[in-house]
């Protein structure tokens, strides 16, 4: 038999990707590096078994497809990649399609797509966000590729991707690497999001002394108002879980050392090499790696002392400030990212509409947020993209909201909880209003021991200090 579409890699996301295509009415042949995986696949599938054509080979997997052929790899971003692009090509012909629906380093889509340019052979840059139940039943997708390309693609990604308003979450959003660049920046604001969630989670659990379930039900309450986002509704949820064998709450007992697997360092290294610098991202990708050094964390604990005496007041004013700082850190880690992605834009001249990715990501992506219809609409109004935060649909926002999030530094600072994207996202609002900064004195500096030379204020022209 044969299929419409081929699939490498029935991991979690590649599974649950399969049985949405395959739901959408296609055929799909399957590939799994280690062959049990696809029998235990074949089983699941269900009523869909039918449309799988599960195969034991990259050769039957070829075979099974007629030219030209759409295959889709979705194994882990870097070596597994390149191995697969290596064993397939010999087996390939001009026209057919490679889709890399994994996380990649956009740069490396760049490179595996140039390599490829004799072989007329296609290589398309897919970000899926969703994790396995978006995969499963609607992801939001970012698309790098040609006009061509995406013409031909188009019809299955839109048909699995997630709806919002009627409205398939799946764009092309400019060529070659475009689409891994924004699923980047997309998983650079979300562990923005996520750590800024954690902090305000430790405000309340240390500066406060509250439980999990009540951390919870404060969550919960603020899913229902501007924060409402889907991080917001799942932090509620692990909060309220309740651990049988601890006899506590679940969360009380999981580690307090969080992974990672690039897509945060990627964010923080290409905002840094585009000059537009995504602090909230690089304080949070710093946290996770303090999170892992429990060991030296456990040491120090004994050695510095928490600061006594200072603490974080338990009032509804509190609570009402740290919602209020939650959304100041969030506007500024979307203005980061966004900022960073039109930069990038720019530069690679992908054309990357930012409207259509604040609307992509209104659904199926894991920072999907009341907040992104709004940004979606603010791109939409034709504003000449500056910075997200020149926007007077989110000036009023941060107008009332960075006080709050000034309290809640300086409380949390006080205190000596640890804050680094709050405080970060603070420190880059605080700097990005400064019409008089201080880099004078930089300049300065640089002209006394590096002669650099200096610009002035008054006059037009480089100059050199009397030192
Ligand atoms: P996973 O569950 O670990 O599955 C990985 C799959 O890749 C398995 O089928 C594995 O086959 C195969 N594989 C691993 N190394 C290989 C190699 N060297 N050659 C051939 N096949 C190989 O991973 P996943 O979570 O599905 O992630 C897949 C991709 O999606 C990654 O790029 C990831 O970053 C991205 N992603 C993940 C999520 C998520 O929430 N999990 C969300 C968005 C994007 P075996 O069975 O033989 O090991």
């Amino acid at each position: 038999m044969s299929a419409s579409i081929g699939l490498i890699g029935l991991g979690v996301m590649g599974a649950n990707l399969a049985l949405n295509i395959a739901e959408n009415g296609y055929t799909v042949a399957v590939f799994n590096r280690t062959l049990e995986r696809t029998a235990e696949f074949m089983e699941s599938a269900d009523e869909l078994a039918g449309q799988f054509v599960p195969t034991q080979s990259l050769e039957d997997l070829v075979a099974a497809l007629p030219a030209p052929r759409t295959i889709i790899l979705m194994v882990p971003a870097g070596a597994a990649v390149d191995a697969q692009m290596q064993a397939l090509v010999p087996m390939l012909e001009p026209g057919d399609l490679l889709l890399d629906c994994g996380n990649a380093d956009f740069n490396q889509t760049q490179r595996r797509l140039a390599e490829l340019t004799d072989t007329g052979i296609g290589w398309v840059g897919v970000g899926v966000s969703g994790g396995s139940e978006g995969a499963r039943f609607g992801p939001s997708i970012m698309v790098g590729c040609t006009a061509a390309e995406y013409e031909r693609v188009s019809p299955v990604l839109t048909a699995i991707a997630a709806q919002f308003d009627g409205k398939p979450c799946c764009a092309r959003l400019g060529t070659d690497g475009a689409g891994h660049f924004v699923k980047t920046l997309h998983n650079g604001i979300e562990y923005a999001d996520m750590q800024m969630l954690a902090e305000a989670y430790g405000i309340m659990r240390d500066g406060l002394g509250w439980s999990a379930p009540k951390i919870g039900e404060v969550f919960a309450r603020w899913n229902d108002g501007v924060l409402n986002a889907y991080l917001v509704e799942i932090t509620a949820e692990v909060l309220k879980v309740h651990d049988d064998t601890s006899g506590g709450p679940l969360v009380d007992v999981i580690a307090d050392r969080a992974g990672q697997k690039g897509t945060g360092t990627w964010s923080a290294i290409e905002a840094q090499k585009l000059g537009q610098p995504a602090t909230t991202v690089e304080a949070a990708v710093s946290a996770r790696c303090v999170s892992s050094m429990s060991a030296l964390r456990t040491a120090l604990s004994g050695v510095y002392a928490s600061d006594e005496g200072a603490s974080v007041s338990a009032s509804d004013d509190t609570i009402e400030a740290l919602e209020l700082a939650l959304l100041a850190g969030r506007l500024c880690a979307y203005s980061q990212g966004f900022t960073a992605i039109a930069a990038a834009s720019e530069q690679h001249q992908w054309g990357v509409p930012l409207a259509e990715v604040a609307e992509i990501w209104r659904a199926g992506c894991i920072i999907r947020s009341r907040l992104l219809d709004d940004m979606a609409s603010a791109f939409r109004d034709g504003v000449e993209f500056d910075n997200l935060l020149t926007h007077d649909h989110f000036t009023p926002q941060m107008t009332v909201a960075v006080p709050a999030l000034r309290q809640i530094v300086g409380a949390s600072v006080a205190a000596g909880l640890p804050i680094p994207a709050l405080s970060a996202a603070l420190a880059w609002f605080d700097g990005i209003r400064q019409a008089r900064g201080t880099a004078n004195l930089i300049q300065a500096q640089r002209d006394f021991f590096g002669s650099h030379s200096f610009e002035r204020l008054d006059e037009a022209g480089s100059f050199h200090g009397p030192w």
